[in-house]
């Protein structure tokens, strides 16, 4: 006996509804099931008055839901996910997964989705319905042991992320790996994990030789992955490959080396930054992949989503001098940033230089100048400067010389824009680490981007109505559209995400805002005093990438865009109510 959610409709009157069976011929079934004891459906098929076919059109019609067949092979291993006991108890079966799809004799029987939703947690289930008969028959003739996947072919698993990652516990995922290649030969090993991790656009590759085995994980949209477990022995030889390709010298294993090399995928030529670093069982190596896919056409308006931002950004790189600091943890599409806003720049016919240590992509219109062991970079720097160009990049400053340096250039009338890797905001990394007198700073300051990402939904994303809380918040910041929950599907590995994408807030310097940066305002107050002049805060530009349907709002809450805003903030002098005198 099924137990059941109590609503449902008994097969006969459903087919009834539906037009395709009459009183009289369901009187007939129902009589010879009395002898025979066969489900209804099976028999009403066996004297001719319906078809397997039209049973299933008229579930889906009652239930609204799509039917499915069970003729075609259920893979055993999903079918496996849930215990038999389940499947007879409650007659469902999993059939697919892209969350889980479950075929149930009976769609409203609540009780066994939850029940499943419970034994199943954080998967998405996907109910479909099924007639009793072919359900019955499936399990008369269920595989009994789930097939064991071949060895060295299994999927990739996805690994924590990094502690301080705000896209931590997202469901497990899954992704196809390395299947049937010759392991002992270093260079088709390492082709295929170069052609693996480039097909995922996957920014990272990282080698780990342990023990037992050598470990290989891919970074994608953020998150690792790990591929098939790899024997111990391969490690050296994958690295040593790889060093191969980059030019390196292999006999200084022992030391830590790094070098780049250009490889080829899909036609188009990817920069590849290789690290090494000895450690315990060989050496552990980082490849980074630059590939320009990630910067979709990679213009400024592709990558500043929001038309207001990238509006206010595309201005203040016109200004003719001033120091733009963009900053951000490591991966927040800095370089990516700045270089979409030079190529902004290369319409404007003004000249165009970086310094770099190493350029991940070559850019027409722009002369790279490059650090090296025996040319620094307060060397090259100022061999730049004698060349006087209107527009200077320095993708990544850290050292307090070279920024002190570039707030002169700035001060002198070149466009400065440089990237600094934090999260901490650029007052205390200009004021507090690099020793820049504050009224110097905001005298050389234009503007000040800040970035972080946040993974984009995939296409199978749906529409909802979040609560009454939540719209209202998205009410007060102005920002209503369609909001989108997370769902899965095999384009996205069953992740709901594909991709990132930015956020970014730009806050153009003017008078006021000078004022308050040599009074040494905090990073929180000044977005709320952008806020007030008309500029978008980092959190409000999260809220309009949920509210314009780019992100979730479960993404939302893990960005790191919210800061403790300060409470009545004096717009004026920038100090809290209870310290300001301005109209006292
Ligand atoms: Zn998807
Ligand atoms: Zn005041």
């Amino acid at each position: 006996m099924a137990v059941s959610g109590g609503k449902r409709l008994r097969l006969g009157e459903i087919l009834i509804n539906a037009g395709v069976l009459n009183d009289e011929q369901l009187t007939i079934g129902l009589n010879k099931q009395k002898q025979t004891r066969e489900p209804i459906g099976e028999i009403l098929v066996k004297l001719g008055f319906v078809t397997e076919a039209q049973i299933r059109h008229a579930l889906e019609l009652q239930y609204g839901i799509k039917s499915i067949s069970l003729k075609s092979r259920i893979a055993p291993e999903i079918v496996h996910i849930l215990p038999e006991s389940v499947i007879r108890q409650f007659q469902v079966l999993p059939v697919g997964i892209s969350g889980v799809t479950l075929a149930m004799v009976d769609p409203t029987n609540f009780m066994a989705l939850d029940d499943i939703r419970m034994r199943l947690k954080g998967v998405n289930i996907q109910p479909v319905v099924v007639t009793e008969a072919e359900f019955s028959e499936f399990l008369r003739n269920m595989p009994k042991t789930p097939e064991i996947p071949r060895a060295g072919s299994g999927p990739l698993k996805e690994e924590h992320s990094r502690p301080h990652s705000p896209l931590a516990h997202v469901p497990h995922a899954t992704i196809g790996g390395l299947g049937g290649l010759d392991e002992s030969n270093p260079t088709q090993l390492s082709a295929s994990i170069l052609t693996n991790a480039l097909k995922r656009q996957a920014t990272e590759i990282i080698i780990e030789p342990q023990e037992n085995e050598t470990v290989v994980r891919y970074r994608i949209d953020g998150l690792l992955f790990r591929e098939t477990p790899l024997p111990a022995k391969i490690a050296q030889g994958l690295v040593s490959r790889f060093k191969v390709l980059a030019d390196l010298n292999l006999t200084a294993g022992q030391l830590p080396q790094s070098g780049v090399f250009t490889y080829s995928f899909e036609g188009r030529p990817i920069k590849i930054f290789i690290n090494s670093v000895p450690v315990n069982f060989g050496q552990m190596m980082t490849l980074r992949l630059y590939d320009s896919v990630h910067l979709n056409d990679g213009t400024l308006d592709s990558i500043v989503l929001q038309p207001e931002v990238a509006k206010n950004l595309k201005a203040m790189i016109l200004k003719k001098s001033g120091l733009i600091l963009f900053n951000g943890p490591l991966g927040s599409w800095k370089t990516t940033l700045m270089y979409a806003c030079l190529k902004e720049l290369v319409k404007t016919n003004r000249t165009l230089v970086t310094v770099e240590v190493r350029a991940a992509y070559d850019v027409p219109g722009i002369c790279q100048a490059m650090v090296s062991d025996d040319l620094p970079a307060m060397a090259v720097l100022d061999a730049v400067v004698k060349q006087r160009p209107d527009v200077l990049m320095v993708p990544n400053l850290n050292d307090p010389l070279i920024a002190n340096q570039l707030v002169q250039i700035a001060l002198s009338g070149c466009l400065v824009l440089a990237g600094v890797n934090t999260t901490q905001g650029v007052f205390s990394e200009a004021i507090d680490r690099w020793k820049v007198p504050p009224r110097t700073f905001a005298n050389a300051l234009a503007g000040i981007v800040t970035q972080r990402v946040t993974r984009k939904l995939c296409s199978c994303k749906v529409a909802f109505q979040p609560d009454t809380q939540t719209l209202e918040y998205f009410r007060t910041l102005n920002r209503t559209g369609t909001i989108y929950r997370p769902v899965g599907c095999p384009a996205c590995n069953d992740t709901a995400y594909h991709g990132q994408v930015g956020i970014m807030e730009v806050i153009a310097c003017n008078p006021q805002i000078r004022e308050l940066i040599a009074k040494g305002i905090s990073k929180a107050r000044l977005a709320l005093f952008a806020r007030q002049m008309g500029m978008m805060p980092l959190y409000d530009y999260a809220s309009w990438l949920v509210a314009s349907g780019h992100t979730s709002l479960e993404e939302l809450s893990k960005a790191d865009v919210f800061e403790t805003a300060a409470e009545g903030v004096c717009p004026t002098c920038g100090q809290n109510e209870a310290q300001c005198k301005c109209n006292k």
